[in-house]
């Protein structure tokens, strides 16, 4: 498009092409140069053409190559989301993560100068979406919630899906969806000229579209495939000579002599969660003294850190990652994997300060919107960051990308139930995302803290589909409420297998959400209105007995939200590794002492939550939820060890239940919502607990060491986390493992308690392996159980006869 200095509104111009309506959008020249080079760009005439003349299209491109940030602008410069054009529905643009539909909405709100205004997002309870509102960046979550509530989308011209290989669940539910959204809008047209037919768009970064594409439950005929070739710069990518078992202490070696040999350019550096990026940012700053006045406490490097012993093949230390045929001048090729680099020397003699910054889901949004600020003047970015920056965003800046090659993911073990977080390989296909990175802005470097044989022999192509590794009730509950009855019929990208699909129905049966064939029951359709799991909305609508209704709703928002809790290690600083026969320096003694001071008061904190002396895991994050209502502050958090999103984010969705009730359900229609909640009584304490139990009746676990027939026990436990349990559905006990008991989870209140006060029945919201900490002596994996409360026979028997509620 010819560029325009002067701002203009919207012009449409008819003319007697195909193309018979377009909208000028003048842009500031740098973005404009900036454009003209995105592969993406170069195809905008053949990207359209094939929208116009087909309904579905999938667009493949790089990372980098302008995907997400071309392709709306394309639609709303042909006059997709315009008033006044023949299509004036809104175009849609889905993102798996809510940082990236903010920060993407803003970029191409940027580009697109005066008509700026018209790019908006959306994301769970915060939007800016307005009458105005071409082109609206959502979360798929919003827009799965949107074609429930309307399956024609009427609101929408164009819709696209971005990030599509990253096969969330809930983009690979919406791609099911609207391949069927988009044959009732074609039909819909046919009988009414002035409703238009729906385009959808479907974007990957990867070349694993054939799930899309080949897929004849989804599309009868293949759609047409576009490619924008090419990355916009190169990225060389280096190998590690050796793969190291302690990543975080390689990252922060390479860092380290990164900082001092490379020139400028930021640092994305990719690890598995907050844990490992505070312990990293911590030792980047006392290495290098950030913002520290006295000298800090010395840095000390593990000498335990013992190489995989891996040979590797030899691939040559670089790789040339790209199939551009760039030639830059200044192509630095630095080999950061001497073996005799010592980071004890020179440490403050670097050529530029360290800028660094955290980048993960949990951490507060305004903090994560800081990566795109450019860093104060004579320092280098150094972003520390999860999977959250793999796609979609662009980090300005960013020169160069250390590797993990790891990512903490959920696994869920279909037949036993067992979820765990586990850090694994990355798949082959995320690795090269990672790397792209590098090269958004200019040309660039990876560095790997993996072999070449490492990422040969362990990385697989591309990761499994997350609808293979999550429980999916939920997913079945809402395709049910959409009228459809045989869930196995619907078109699934990768369809989940017939075990999940029925132990599913079985679970919805029995939360009397679907009847006994399979159909979706008055109580299942309301249950499905709720932003909760089928458990939690099962929990809701028993809710009001005992006048508990305003407790409940805030127990289940905070059972839905992320974990409010701030684990006790990143709140207490590591101690110092030492010999035993070392003795510590004054220095240590003053850190120790403060160490001490934090972790008495840690613990006071933990102890003040469990009112009324409960032990119950439900009961501790009712009273957080609570008290935080009183005084919702940040300071209040921080005293407590909690986290301020996520309390906030209770909040809010304590209100979006309360209003949903009201609205919804006749019963309710005088709710009020009550913000403020006093402690509940005693009773109210047991009346939610039972409740709790009704949603989780199948999740018993009973002490195992006090029945009159104790299964082999090897010793008598001395800590509450080592007391036996068995679960009463003993699916996870086929399992051929040595141990099968589960064990209390250190996290829960129940773990403080003495082995003597441990509950004779607990429920739980699930079972997680656990690999023992590396310090420990023991090596089996143990599987935990995430307790949500104790419960008292009496209260299970009665349940069991179907009684909702002792009195
Ligand atoms: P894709 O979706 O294909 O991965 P994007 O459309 O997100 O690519 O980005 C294309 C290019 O636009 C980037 O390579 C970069 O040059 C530029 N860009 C995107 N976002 C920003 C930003 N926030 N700041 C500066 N440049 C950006
Ligand atoms: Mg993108």
């Amino acid at each position: 498009p010819e560029q325009d200095p002067l701002p203009l509104e919207l012009q449409p111009t008819m003319n007697t092409s195909r193309r018979s309506f377009s909208v000028a959008v003048s842009r500031l020249p740098e973005i404009q140069e900036v454009r003209l080079k995105l592969p993406v760009v170069a195809e905008e005439q053949k990207i359209m053409e094939a929208v116009h003349n087909n309904n579905i299209v999938v667009i493949y491109g790089a990372t980098g190559s302008g995907k997400t940030t071309q392709v709306p602008q394309f639609l709303f410069e042909a006059g997709y989301g315009s008033p006044d054009s023949p299509t004036p529905g809104m175009i849609g643009v889905t993102q798996p993560r809510r940082v990236a539909a903010v920060s993407m909405a803003k970029r191409v709100g940027d580009e697109m100068g005066n008509h700026g205004k018209r790019v908006a997002y959306q994301i769970r309870f915060e939007g800016t979406v307005g009458a105005q509102t071409s082109i609206k960046f959502m979360t798929d979550g919003v827009l799965l919630r949107e074609v429930a509530q309307d399956i024609a989308l009427r609101k929408y011209s164009a819709i696209i899906i971005d990030e599509a290989h990253e096969r969330s669940v809930n983009t690979d539910i919406l791609i099911g969806m609207l391949s069927r959204v988009v044959k009732l809008r074609e039909e819909m047209a046919i009988e009414d000229p002035s409703i238009k037919p729906l385009k959808l768009i479907i974007m990957s970064a990867t070349l694993r579209i054939t799930d899309f594409t080949h897929n004849t439950t989804l599309f009868a005929t293949p759609p047409p495939v576009l490619q924008a070739e090419g990355r916009q710069y190169p990225v060389t990518v280096h190998f590690a000579r050796k793969t190291h078992h302690d990543y975080v202490e390689e990252a922060f070696r390479k860092i380290s002599k990164g900082h001092k040999k490379l020139p400028p350019g930021g640092f994305l550096v990719f690890l598995t969660g907050q844990n490992e990026i505070t312990q990293l940012s911590k030792r980047l700053k006392e290495a290098f003294r950030i913002g520290q006045t006295a000298a800090g406490p010395p840095v000390r490097i593990s000498a335990k850190d013992a190489p995989i012993e891996t040979e590797d093949i030899d691939f040559g230390d670089a790789i040339d990652d790209n199939n551009d045929d760039y030639d830059d001048e200044d192509e630095v090729d630095i080999d950061l994997d001497d073996a005799d680099f010592d980071v004890g020397e020179e440490t403050d003699t670097g050529p530029a300060k360290m800028h660094v910054l955290p980048l993960y889901s949990l951490l507060p949004t305004r903090e994560q919107l800081k990566v795109f600020e450019p860093a104060p003047d004579g320092t280098r970015l150094i972003i520390l960051a999860t999977n959250v920056a793999e796609t979609s965003l662009t980090i300005p800046g960013i020169r160069y990308v250390f590797d993990c090659g790891r990512s903490k993911e959920r696994k869920y073990d279909r037949t036993t139930g067992v979820q765990s977080f586990e850090v694994g390989w990355i798949s082959k296909a995320s690795a090269s995302q990672r790397a792209g990175r590098a090269g958004r802005t200019g040309p660039g470097h990876c560095y790997r803290l993996y072999s070449s044989a490492v990422y040969e022999r362990d990385f697989s192509e591309f990761a499994e589909p997350e609808i293979l590794r999550m429980p999916i009730e939920g997913v079945v509950l809402q395709l049910k409420a959409m009228n459809l009855q045989h869930v196995v019929n619907f078109p699934f990208p990768t369809p989940p297998d017939r075990q999940s699909l029925a132990s599913s129905e079985k679970l919805l049966t029995y939360l009397s959400a679907i009847s006994p064939t399979g159909q979706i029951t008055s109580t299942g359709a309301t249950m499905s209105i709720f932003p909760l799991s089928p458990r939690f909305a099962r929990i809701l609508l028993i809710g009001h007995l005992h006048d508990c209704l305003p407790y409940t709703i805030a127990l289940l928002a905070g059972l839905s939200a992320a974990d409010v809790f701030i684990p006790e290690n990143q709140v207490i600083p590591a101690a110092p590794v030492k010999d035993e026969d070392e003795y510590l320096t004054n220095a240590e003694r003053v850190e120790e002492d403060f160490r001490q001071g934090i972790r008495r008061k840690f613990n006071k904190v933990q102890k003040d939550f469990c009112f009324l002396d409960d032990k119950s895991d439900a009961i501790k994050l009712l009273q957080v939820v609570g008290e935080f209502a009183h005084e919702p502050t940040e300071a209040w958090c921080q005293a407590h060890y909690v986290r301020f999103k996520v309390l906030k984010e209770i909040l809010q969705l304590r209100k979006q239940i309360t209003d949903l009730l009201r609205t919804n359900i006749t019963a309710f229609a005088g709710v009020k919502y009550q913000e403020k909640l006093d402690p509940p009584s005693a009773k109210q304490v047991k009346a939610l607990k039972q409740m709790v139990a009704a949603g989780f009746i199948d999740h018993i676990a009973i002490r195992a060491d006090l029945s009159p027939n104790p299964p082999e026990i090897r010793r008598k436990p001395t800590r509450a986390i080592d007391v036996p349990y068995l679960t009463l559905f003993p699916s996870h006990l086929k399992r051929d493992d040595d141990d099968k008991a589960v064990y209390i989870h250190p996290s829960s209140p129940l773990a403080h308690v003495s082995p003597q006060e441990c509950p004779e029945y607990i429920v739980y919201s699930y079972l997680q392996r656990v690999a023992p900490a590396a310090a420990t002596p023991e090596k089996i994996p143990k599987t935990r159980v995430h307790a949500l409360t104790d419960i008292t026979g009496g209260q299970l028997a009665a349940l069991a006869k179907g009684t909702p509620l002792l009195h």
